[in-house]
This record gives structure tokens, sequence and C-alpha cells, in this order.
């Protein structure tokens, strides 16, 4: 039996379902964040990502908002209804990004960060564990074994690409790692196709390659002007684009004998215009018109 991670509004990540977190590198300001936010709902994304803490290569570049940032994340939320997956880089704002987060992120270049990984095992909500860059499957298993240890059971994976010779892609998306982790272990494994490419233009393609591999969900960058982004603007999705590629998810996860997954507290989900309701129940592996998100029920989507 696969471990879930069950959010606090019912979302579930893992065992038949597939995830789409979504939204900018950055919390940037207000307008950008509902901006993309309400797109990426309107999408069907599950979750909404963007960071308040930014890990950056130089000191010089945008850091992030920080708790104002975080803020917005909330704000963004209650409004969408979609949980917030955002990044904590500091053992010491644990409790405060626990307090506005569904999700904990542990970026790429804190895998290793021990003292980081046990002060998110020590708390309750789910974490979001990044491979480092030049760390091998191993390690990542080692690192989310911190976790686990202080007492966290819902650790979520994430393959985003480790560093390779080519420069044609920002990093070497290893979509291996999904078929190998899987073997190893019983938690959600998801892909990041964003930081994987460097290269919105090669987003779709790994994302699709990704739910092929047995990927249980994918983080998506999305900005709606990539061109003034202050942060990865050249691997951000504009938001008609990310909207496109979320239509042909759907349709496709039916055929991997997944569901798309939405959070329960979205009443279209639950009762979908149809009347087959019946068929949203958990554990349905079968192609289904009704795995597409309750808020597409207005549209039929051919399996
Ligand atoms: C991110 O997802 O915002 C991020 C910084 O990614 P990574 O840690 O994989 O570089
Ligand atoms: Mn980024």
């Amino acid at each position: 039996m696969r471990k879930t991670v069950t959010l606090g509004n019912g979302l579930q990540i893992g065992g038949d379902t597939f995830a789409v977190a979504a939204g900018p590198c950055a919390v940037e300001s207000r307008e950008l964040l509902f901006a993309v936010a309400e797109a990426v709902a309107a999408a069907g994304a599950s979750l909404l990502r963007g960071g308040a803490f930014k890990p950056r290569t130089s000191p010089r570049s945008f850091q992030g908002l920080g708790e104002p940032g975080l803020r917005l994340l909330a704000e963004a939320s209650a409004a969408t209804g979609l949980p917030v997956v955002t990044e904590v880089m500091d053992p010491r704002d644990v409790p405060l990004v626990a307090s506005y987060a569904a999700v904990l992120q542990v970026g790429s270049r804190n895998m290793q960060n021990f003292p980081l990984l046990r002060e998110v095992g020590r708390q309750k909500k789910p974490v979001l564990l990044k491979r480092g860059a030049a760390a091998t499957l191993e390690e990542l298993l080692l690192a989310a074994d911190y976790i686990l240890q202080e007492g966290n059971e819902n650790v979520i994976l994430c393959e985003r690409g480790v560093r390779g010779f080519d420069p044609q892609t920002r990093y070497l998306l290893d979509l291996a790692a999904v078929p190998v982790l899987r073997q190893r272990t019983e938690l959600p494994i998801i892909v990041d196709p964003s930081h994987g490419t460097g290269d919105a233009s090669f987003v779709p393609a790994m994302a699709k390659a990704a739910l092929a591999a047995g990927a249980d969900g994918l983080l998506i960058e999305v900005h709606s002007a990539p061109e003034i982004a202050l942060c990865d603007g050249k691997q951000a999705l504009r938001p008609a684009d990310f909207s496109e590629l979320a239509t042909e998810l759907r349709r496709l996860v039916p055929m991997f004998g997944r569901r798309w997954a939405r959070a329960p507290r979205d009443a279209a989900w639950r009762a979908p215009s149809n009347g087959s309701g019946s068929a949203m129940s958990r554990g349905s592996a079968r192609p289904s018109a009704d795995s597409a998100p309750g808020s597409f029920d207005d549209e039929v989507i051919a399996p």
C-alpha cells in the first residue's frame, strides 16, 4: 500500500491521484501572486506554489519578501481554495512558515541541511523535499529519513534535475529517478520540470513524461509576465500555456490509471453536475470523465 499525504483541506497526494502545484517562483507582489493564483486555480491546479524565502545563488539577487510574502500566500490561498507550498530555508523560520503554509518545501540547496530536516520533522505539516543537484537517490532517501525519524511521516519527494554537462538545459531532469524511487520507498514522488529544464518551452514535454514515468504530481512555475520576473522567468509558463498543459494532462491522467487531484472542499468536485458522483470514489483507477476536476464539470473530457 503506497503512502498518501493528505492535506488539511482533504487534498490527497500520492496513491492514485495526480496533483499539480503551480505558481510563481517567488512571491513578488500582490498583483502578480493573485493573477497567477487565480489562473492556476481556474486551470485545475491542486496547490499554489511560491517562494517568500528564496535561496539565490547571488546575495545581491532578490531574496524574497519574507513574512509579508507568506501573508500574501495565505490570502491567495483563501481566495482560491488552493493550499500553499512554500520554501523554508532557516530552521528558525520553521514555525513561522508552518503557520502560513500547508506544505513546507525544503529546497535542493538544503537537502542535506540536517538541522533543517530535523526541525521540519518535528512539526506536523507535510514536507516537500527536493533532490539536491548533486545528490544521489540514496542520499535523497536518507535525507527523507531525517524527517521521518523525527516523527513526521508526511514527506513528498521531488526530482528537480541534477547537474549535467550540457548547457542546453539548466539541469538534467532525471526521470528514471521516479521508477527507481518507486521501488525503494512508499513516499509520494513528484517532478519539477521547470527547474529541471530551465526553459518554459521544454516544460510541457517533460511534465507529460513525468506522468508517464509514474510521478504522483508536478511542481510548475507560472508567471504572468516572465520577461520581467524577478526570478527564473525563462522557465516560467504563461498562464495560458499552463492552462493548455493542464488540459492535456487532465486528458492523459486517467490513461495512466490516475485521477486528477483536487481538494474535496471544491463543491463541484464532490458533486459533478453530470450526476455521476459515485464514480468520484477514492481508489477508482478506471479512466473516467469524472477524473477531471469539478471546476470543469461543464466540459466532457474523453479518456
Ligand atoms: C523552487 O522550487 O523555488 C526552488 C528554488 O527550487 P530548487 O530548490 O529545486 O532549486
Ligand atoms: Mn524557481
